[in-house]
This record gives structure tokens, C-alpha cells and sequence, in this order.
């Protein structure tokens, strides 16, 4: 339509939607369907060699629901905060729970020693503390060593690697921090490397992944001991704007396996936004319908202190616009373009910019899709004092 700026196609799962009982309830708010989060999961499990274990980082959807429902189904919680670690202690066991973040403080290194948590250590600096710490305490710490690798995730929506970075220990000063923690007798849990996030392209994780096995393995050499688990990362992106490829896990799955025989211990990966963003609908009803300039502007009664990332203000350079449709009107063909604005007084406040939709009115409802990661904790819900966001996990066969 002319004028009209593109989106990416409705996911097939919300095709569904305007037949859902709660639509009514649930403005403005999140809708998670946990079936799209359960077959993921299956699938991921299918692609993945067998062995290597499923992590969840919890900073993704920390909603408790979602958490409790997603912890039977994957191996170990990835936290990083002391306030995630008492959710996440909540629904699975401390061994399966590791802590990774720059900034802990004491009161954190103390609640996961004191659990039986793993520390994903940052710093010397925090490898001092932890140790004093346990020493208080008379525990024995779970400490791995999150390693800043000498390469970056290509093609990465966020970068980690490579560069000088708060985030872990340079690899070169890793070896020399390994020994001293198993001569201070620390329990060493091994390595943490995270390369980047967002990625859809396979070929630049199987890459990655290829080279966080091998960096692993040479560290390891150096450290003269073997590490108990090596957990890989994650950066497995999905698709949201037009042209963007869903990342082909079965590929990264199959190469995976070809490599984890490097080195001679257990695996794990730790998956975010993959997990659980595509199962997410953000739905918001629209409060007023106006026109300025020729311009159609459908306002709605939730905006970037809901979901900063659909305004493209959490991580993004170009402001481009996620999924979208009216969700009464999920079969009709667009008849206008119009833009979408929360009810914020900043321009920055816009879910989609001049997109072709079916006509809607006040009182209609406007889905934004691939909503599950990165939304509801991600915005500043506080900002201008307006309700908070609502969230709701279904399952529903009708999705
Ligand atoms: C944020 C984070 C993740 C999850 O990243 P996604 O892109 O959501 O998969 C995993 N590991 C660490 C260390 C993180 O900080």
C-alpha cells in the first residue's frame, strides 16, 4: 500500500487469535502461549547432539508462571541478579542454577554460595570476594570462570566478545585464574563463554560455537585441568522485521556435534529470547483514532513503558517495525496505513510506523507479535505513572 513501511508475516501459531476467549482481559498486556515454548524446546532437544544440556536465562521472561512452567523442561536457570536467583531457586534445583553479571555484590555472592548455586565469575576481583566469602561461611564455592573470548559472534544483533569488555575475564588471564581457584579449593565448575545474542544467521553461531570449543580446549591445556562443564552461550536470534530468516537450529545442531569431541567433558547452551520470544503477543486497545496532516494515528493504552523494544528503543540503531495486526480482523486484507502510538508524551513512543492494516476504531485491538523476550521487565513501566502491564500465560490449542 503506498506509504506503507513493511513487516514480517504473523506467525502462524497467532493466526488464531481473534477467536481467543481472554482477548477482552488482557489489554494492555502480554499473552504467552506455552505451547509455542514447549515445541521449541522439543526441537531444540532434536537438533541438539544428546548431551548437551538446555539452559534457560531467566532474564529473557522472568514472569513466575512462565518460569515455573519452563523449568521441567530444561535443564538448568542461567540468573543475573540476586532477585532472579530467588525466582529462579524457587523452581529448580542450586546445582542447576548459575549466576552470570558483572557488578555482584556481596549480598549476591553470598546467596548463591550459601545456596550451591554456580558463580559465572567476571573478575579476579570477584574471584576474590567470592573466595573470602565462602571462607566465612565455611563453603565450598561453585565458581566457573566466564571467559571474554578473543573473537565475537559475527553478525550478532549485540556483541560480546573480542573487545575490551565488562563482561568476563580475558582469556589470556584465565589459565592463571583456574589454578588458583582449585588451589584455594574452590569447587571449579569450568568455563562460561557468551559470545553475542540475536544471531540468525547459522553460519556465523556454527562458527562461534566451533571456536568457544576450541578456546575452551586450549584454555583447559593451559589451566592444566579439565573443566566439568563448558557452557557455550546461546545468541540464537529470531526473526522479527521483513527479510529476517528464522536461524536454522538443526544445522547449528549438526555441526555442533561434530565438535564437541575437542574436549573431553559436558556441555551446556543457555538460550533467551530463542526459548520464548516468538511464544509472546503484546496486545493493546485503541483509545482514540485521530488524523494529523493526512496522517491516521491509532493510539493505544500501552507503549514503550510496556514494551520498549517494539518502539525500537532497547538495543536497536534503526527503528524498524515488529509483527503487527489488528486482532479482530487477523483474516481481512489491509484497507490504510496508519501508525500506532502508546499514550506517552514522547515521540518516541510508537509500537509500529505507517503500517497497512484493516481499519480499526476505538476499542479495537492491536497484537504486536514476537513479544515474549525482553518485554515486560525490559520497559520503563514506571515512566509517566501509568498502570503496570499485565501478563498472562495460556495454552491454548486454539493458538
Ligand atoms: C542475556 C544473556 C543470555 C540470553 O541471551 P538471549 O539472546 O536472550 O538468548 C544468555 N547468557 C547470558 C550470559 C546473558 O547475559
Amino acid at each position: 500500500m503506498n506509504g506503507a513501511k513493511p513487516f514480517g508475516p504473523i506467525p502462524p501459531e497467532f493466526a488464531g487469535l481473534d477467536a481467543l476467549p481472554w482477548l477482552d482481559e488482557a489489554t494492555p498486556g502480554y499473552v504467552y502461549d506455552f505451547a509455542v515454548v514447549r515445541s521449541r524446546i522439543a526441537r531444540l532437544r532434536a537438533a541438539l547432539p544428546v548431551g548437551v544440556a538446555v539452559h534457560y536465562a531467566i532474564k529473557a521472561n522472568p514472569f513466575p508462571p512462565l518460569l515455573a512452567a519452563i523449568a521441567p523442561l530444561v535443564d538448568g536457570l542461567d540468573v543475573a541478579s540476586a532477585g532472579e536467583l530467588e525466582r529462579a531457586l524457587g523452581v529448580m534445583a542450586a546445582q542447576d542454577v548459575s549466576f552470570a553479571g558483572p557488578g555482584k555484590r556481596d549480598f549476591e555472592l553470598e546467596a548463591a554460595i550459601r545456596a550451591g548455586a554456580t558463580l559465572n565469575l567476571e573478575s579476579e576481583g570477584e574471584a576474590d570476594r567470592a573466595l573470602r566469602i565462602a571462607g566465612v561461611l565455611g563453603v565450598t564455592p561453585r565458581l566457573a570462570v566466564r571467559v571474554n573470548p578473543d573473537f565475537e559472534l559475527r553478525g550478532s544483533g549485540m556483541k560480546m566478545g573480542g573487545r575490551a569488555s565488562p563482561f568476563g575475564i580475558d582469556a589470556v588471564r584465565v589459565p592463571a585464574l583456574v589454578r588458583r581457584l582449585i588451589a584455594a579449593g574452590a569447587d571449579w565448575r569450568g568455563f562460561h563463554i557468551f559470545a553475542g545474542s540475536q544471531a540468525l544467521d547459522a553460519s556465523a553461531v556454527i562458527e562461534a560455537q566451533a571456536a568457544t570449543v576450541a578456546l575452551a580446549a586450549r584454555l583447559a591445556e593451559e589451566a592444566g585441568a579439565v573443566p566439568p562443564l563448558v557452557n557455550l552461550g546461546g545468541g540464537f536470534g529470531i526473526p522479527y522485521f521483513p527479510g529476517d530468516a528464522p536461524l536454522d537450529v538443526e544445522a547449528v545442531g549438526a555441526a555442533l556435534g561434530g565438535e564437541l569431541g575437542k574436549l573431553d567433558t559436558h556441555y551446556a547452551i543457555e538460550l533467551g529470547r530463542w526459548l520464548v520470544g516468538e511464544a509472546g503477543v503484546y496486545l493493546a486497545r485503541v483509545v482514540d483514532r485521530k488524523e494529523s496532516r493526512g496522517e491516521i494515528f491509532l493510539i493505544v493504552d500501552g507503549g514503550l513503558n510496556h514494551h520498549l523494544a517494539a518502539t525500537g528503543n532497547f538495543g536497536t540503531v534503526v527503528k524498524r517495525n515488529y509483527r503487527v495486526a489488528v486482532a479482530h480482523r487477523m483474516q481481512d486484507a489491509a484497507e490504510e496505513v496508519v501508525s500506532v502510538v502508546g499514550p506517552l508524551c514522547t515521540p518516541l513512543d510508537r509500537l509500529a510506523d505507517r503500517v497497512a492494516l484493516p481499519r480499526a476504531g476505538v476499542g479495537d485491538v492491536i497484537a504486536i507479535f514476537a513479544s515474549g523476550a525482553y518485554g515486560a521487565t525490559a520497559s520503563p513501566s514506571a515512566f509517566l505513572g501509568h498502570p503496570p502491564v499485565r501478563e498472562i500465560l495460556a495454552e491454548t490449542q486454539a493458538l
